[in-house]
């Protein structure tokens, strides 16, 4: 333990974000240069408990040694506080930057005080790493002979990647995108990672041995395409981590309007634009912006529209306004359900004056202007009643709008893909694949991801992808050694 009384002595202090104001004119990271002081006070608030729950069933999926690296940044030991944390997480800089930390949700001290800043040391021990040089490619001593194949670069896909070629296989990622990286690369958008991030990582992947294949679409075959049965065939095993990429829809009059897209549809198109030094071609400069739907996609359409200058900026919410407070049937150590102020809604305040969120609203239609554009939405306020919304008479109303982004969230993977290996579907129609072995009902497909489990996290990704390497490589070589 860092310092035996570092709990009662010290307050919670996160590293704050730059400026709203000053980095709504960039499309740079949020963050601010981390402070070493800062960082070990903060490390020495660590109680190193008996059983860290930070580390338990609600806290940190992938199981980081949280307690090890808070006493080690604590007494100044940062390499070998990279150890530690390298042992458990391929891509700390990735988790460090978006994770929403469940860990810090459920800290011990939370119980009583505002929890360790776990997200920031871990930021701060990577990047340091990465400054003092440390991080280096690390490619295996022998080679087993075997290959496998990895459909999709997202971090479920780079993490198995990443842990099957340490372990001596020939690992290629084929990728349908430009770029490798998964929604690291074309979704969060840049201000909350930075893609040159993303990029250095891969390229360290490179160096230690595995293969990428990116515009090439796993499928049917045929051009810009491989047929999936053919990489079956010429691999020992082969991976699908597709992502669950398929957007609810908002059905509603109106839906075909130009100027009604989907979110992944504009922040791909943003971040595209930005890498290739492009205008974007679905800008929200001068425009009316309506978000519909809220979580980090949401966010991210609110940060980027408003980094794109558009003229007012709203984003519906359907649930009502989250409690300040854990409510009574949200206790700890679980995952606290309560209103939180995410960077895209600060800038929101900086630019227009007001959070851009209303909450407790339902989209009724699109309305069409006489020349036949997007010209606002039509909606009703809701409350939940029985565990159902029902309308509130009286309270349609108009929004003027000329772009929208649905932000609802995600239904699955596509079929594509599977439908040619004849893998199973679950009821919410991702792979079925069991947690914890991940093979599909396909002879030699495992699965991992978004894909599997529906719509998630980075680090949930990072933890299957980690997980299935340690199957596939059971499956190839009898046991594994892989954690
Ligand atoms: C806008 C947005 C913001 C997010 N922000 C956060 C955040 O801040 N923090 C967080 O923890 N999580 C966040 N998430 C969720 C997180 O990004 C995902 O949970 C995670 O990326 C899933 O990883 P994955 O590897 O399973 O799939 P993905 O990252 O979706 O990668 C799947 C890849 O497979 C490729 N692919 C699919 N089919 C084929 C095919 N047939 N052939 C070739 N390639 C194919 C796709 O092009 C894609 O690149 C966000 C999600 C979105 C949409
Ligand atoms: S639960 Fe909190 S205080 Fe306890 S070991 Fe984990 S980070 Fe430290």
């Amino acid at each position: 333990m860092g310092k035996t009384t570092g709990f009662k002595e010290f307050v919670r202090e996160a590293a704050p974000y730059r400026d709203a104001a000053d980095r709504l004119l960039d499309f740079d990271e949020i963050y601010t240069a981390h402070d070493e002081a800062r960082l070990t006070t903060q490390g020495a608030r660590c109680m190193d408990c008996g059983v860290p729950f930070c580390q338990a069933d609600d806290g940190c999926p992938i199981d980081n040694l949280i307690p090890e690296w808070n006493d080690l940044v604590y007494r100044g030991r940062w390499r070998e506080a990279l150890d530690r944390l390298h042992k458990t997480n391929n891509f700390p800089e990735f988790t460090g930057r978006v994770c929403p930390a469940p860990c810090e949700g459920s800290c011990v001290l939370g119980i009583t005080d505002p929890p360790v800043t776990i997200k920031n040391i871990e930021m701060a021990i990577i990047d340091r790493g990465f400054a003092e040089g440390w991080v280096v490619a690390n490619p295996p001593a022998a080679r087993t002979g075997r290959r496998v194949a990895v459909v999709g670069s997202g971090p479920a896909g780079l993490a198995a990647a990443a842990q099957l070629n340490s372990a001596g296989h020939r690992v290629t990622v084929y990728e349908r995108e430009d770029r490798i990286g998964g929604l690291l690369m074309y979704g969060i958008p840049n201000m909350k990672l930075d893609k040159r991030t993303v990029q250095r990582r891969i390229d360290l992947l490179r160096t230690e041995g595995v293969d990428f294949v990116t515009r090439t679409t796993v499928g049917e075959g045929g051009r810009g395409s491989v047929d999936v049965r053919r990489l079956r065939e010429e691999n020992d095993a082969l991976l699908l981590a597709t992502g669950a990429t398929v957007p609810r829809d908002l059905p509603i009059a109106g839906r075909g309007l130009a100027g009604v897209h989907f979110a992944m549809e504009y922040l791909t198109d943003s971040t595209k634009a930005l890498l290739d030094g492009r205008t974007p071609a679905l800008s929200a400069e001068d425009r009316d912006v309506v978000v519909i739907g809220g979580g980090d996609t949401g966010t991210d359409c609110i940060g980027t529209s408003l980094r794109q200058s558009c003229r007012s900026l709203t984003n519906f919410e359907l649930f009502p306004k989250p409690p300040p407070e854990r409510a009574a049937d949200n206790p700890w150590p679980t995952w606290p359900r309560i209103f939180r102020v995410d960077y895209g809604h600060d800038e929101g305040v900086a630019k227009f004056g007001r959070d851009p969120r209303v909450y407790s609203v339902s989209s009724k239609s699109f309305i069409e202007s006489s020349d036949g554009k997007l010209a606002g939405i039509r909606t009703v306020e809701v409350e939940l009643k029985d565990g159902r919304f029902a309308q509130r008479p009286g309270t349609e109303r108009e929004w003027k709008a000329d772009l929208v982004l649905l932000s609802m969230g995600f239904l699955g993977p596509e079929h594509g893909v599977s439908d040619l290996l004849a893998v199973e579907y679950d009821q919410r129609s991702n792979y079925a694949a069991e947690y914890g072995r991940y093979l599909t009902s396909a002879n030699g497909v495992f699965a991992a991801g978004d894909c599997r489990r529906g719509q998630s996290l980075v680090v949930n990704a990072i933890n299957e992808g980690r997980g299935a390497a340690r199957e596939i490589d059971r499956y190839l070589m009898g046991s594994t050694r892989l954690p």
